[in-house]
């Protein structure tokens, strides 16, 4: 039997969400290195409930749950707001 591994639905599901948004035109003013993007993950995550999961079945179930409207725009403005706060304090030079 194969070791399980807990997965948190909603750490993958923010992970993507937010590489996707620092790359697309809007947000060309943000940085999108490793770092500040692991920086708005982390900031998004804090303020979203998490959803681990024991399964594959169970994964696409929270996916596809996630990923009705309703839920999707509580998260992207979790994002979008998370993106904003490490932007402003972001004092790194590129
Ligand atoms: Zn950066």
């Amino acid at each position: 039997m194969s070791r399980q591994k807990l997965v948190n639905v909603m750490e993958e599901m923010v992970s993507g969400l937010v590489r996707y948004f620092l790359r697309s035109p809007d947000y060309q003013t943000f940085c999108n290195c490793d770092e500040c993007e692991l920086e708005v993950v982390a900031k998004a995550l804090n303020n979203l409930p998490p959803y681990y999961v024991a399964s594959k079945t169970d994964r696409e179930k929270i996916f596809n749950e996630l990923k009705v409207s309703k839920n999707i725009e509580t998260i992207n403005k979790e994002i979008i707001r998370a993106i904003y706060d490490v932007g402003k304090r972001r004092n790194h030079v590129v």
